[in-house]
């Protein structure tokens, strides 16, 4: 199986990922199991695709190795797209999941149900071994809770309500790569990678 370095320390994104590269003979290890130091990258970007072209060509250029990064984020209409790129970090350095949605859910609580209309955003940058750049990106369409439901997943999942009605967090594995931002646009990725694997 190929090893593609991820520029990423959040295990969910790792496994996500891996579930579906895994079929194309690619695994994707974190910077700790092959022992390098990656740093810390600063994301001055501001689209998703701009962060994850810094992450991916700094791990290649440190690494050597194939790299892949995803900058991935929510974005709400009723906040002018917020929180966006800023996303991992909306209530501040030491925040966990729950703070940050619960920030969500407390802008949100007088928003009514036909303006809470939201999207998660996926941007994937991979670099190959001889530096050619592949990107992709993909998109997932819901609405914000008023209250989490469901304990599956990671970060906002509990208030993103999918076309089903259930929350991101109350899928299965299976049924978020089915229809998530991550998934789509690793399936994206997938059909342009198999020009070049
Ligand atoms: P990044 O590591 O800078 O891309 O941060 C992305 C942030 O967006 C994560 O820390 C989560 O808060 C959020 N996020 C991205 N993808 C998902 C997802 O699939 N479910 C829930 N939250 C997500």
């Amino acid at each position: 199986m190929r090893k593609f370095l991820i520029a990423s320390n959040n295990a969910h994104k790792v496994v996500e990922l891996n579930r579906i590269l895994n079929p194309l003979d690619i695994h994707a290890v974190t910077a700790k199991e092959c022992n390098i130091d990656l740093g810390d990258v600063e994301e001055t970007g501001t689209t998703f695709a701009e962060n994850a072209k810094i992450k991916a060509m700094s791990a290649f250029e440190k690494s050597g190795m194939p790299s892949v990064a995803d900058d991935s984020g929510l974005m709400i209409d009723a906040l002018d797209g917020r929180p966006g790129v800023y996303s991992a970090r909306y209530a501040g350095e030491n925040a966990t999941d729950e703070d940050r949605y619960n920030k969500v859910l407390e802008e949100m609580k007088d928003v009514p149900e036909d303006k809470r209309t939201a999207r998660f955003v996926s941007s994937i940058c991979c670099i190959l071994e001889d530096g050619t750049v592949i990107t992709a990106e993909g998109y997932s369409e819901g609405k914000i809770a008023y209250e989490p439901h469901g304990t599956e997943g990671f970060g906002y999942d509990p208030i993103f309500i999918t076309d089903s009605g259930k929350s991101f967090a109350e899928l299965t594995s299976e049924e978020k790569d089915a229809i998530s931002h991550r998934g789509n646009a690793l399936r994206i990725l997938r059909e342009k990678l198999l020009k070049y694997i």
